[in-house]
């Protein structure tokens, strides 16, 4: 049984995932909408922490400012092909060619599934089959067949399919946080629930920090586990005041 992560402030720097660590799994990724209560927690730990909290998730950029309501400045979207520093810039991988070839593909395949949502990020080209888990099978098998016709990185998440640009993942982002202001010399903390986040549990501890599981108990490079998000907000408020 994995704890409940310490309650401190001084010298960490945070890395939060999105989607079931900050916002709680909906139907379609539109359903999930900025709230109060997070957008408080976020600019409340970014003011306690000078600045040393990123959004580190697999949606885009775009997408962490619409549902955190541009609550911080850094982030990286898209499981690390885009990161925003702390200045305001952003760096972004050049779309692979192979995604525009994946993205038709999928679009075919959802042309004649309801329920199957094709959500096109630039760097990568995910397939949706939450409200259609019946074609599961298909989907992965579509996937596979695409990932070695294009030498794209297939990254599977909570009924997602996701074809990315091959170079980075949530573990090249919080390294890449780490060697720079304001987040240089803290101890990073990643907090995340997919597997995705298995990397920056790994980047976390391999800088002297640690993971903190969002989620059941699971075979995981995390150090720590909370139970949800609502445990995850009651412990960013936490960290705000210590
Ligand atoms: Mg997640």
């Amino acid at each position: 049984m994995l704890p409940t992560p310490p309650v401190v402030a001084d010298g960490i720097a945070l890395f939060l995932d999105m989607d079931g660590v900050l916002a709680p799994m909906a139907p379609t990724p539109d359903a999930v909408v900025p709230t109060a209560r997070r957008t408080a927690a976020l600019k409340a730990v970014e003011a306690r922490l000078a600045g040393r909290v990123a959004i580190v998730s697999g949606r885009t950029l775009a997408e962490i400012d619409r549902i955190s309501d541009h609550a911080l400045v850094s982030g990286s979207g898209v499981h690390g092909l885009e990161r925003r520093l702390k200045d305001g810039s952003i760096e972004r991988k050049t779309p692979d060619a192979g995604v525009a070839q994946a993205l038709d593909a999928f679009e075919e395949f959802a042309a004649d599934r309801p329920g199957v949502i094709v959500e096109d990020k630039g760097v990568s080209v995910g397939l949706h089959y939450r409200q259609a888990p019946d074609e599961a099978g298909a989907a992965k098998g579509l996937a596979a067949e695409l990932q070695a016709e294009t030498g794209l990185t297939l990254q599977p998440g909570h009924m997602v399919l996701e074809l990315k640009t091959p170079g980075a993942d949530k573990g090249t982002a919080v390294t890449a946080f780490m060697q720079e202001a304001p987040f240089k010399g803290a101890v990073p903390v990643m907090l995340g629930d997919d597997l995705t986040d298995e990397y920056g549990f790994e980047a976390a501890a391999a800088l002297g920090g640690y993971g903190v599981l969002v989620g059941p108990e699971r075979e995981t490079a995390a150090r720590y586990r909370l139970d949800d998000v609502d445990a995850v907000l009651t412990w960013l408020e936490a960290v705000a005041k210590a």
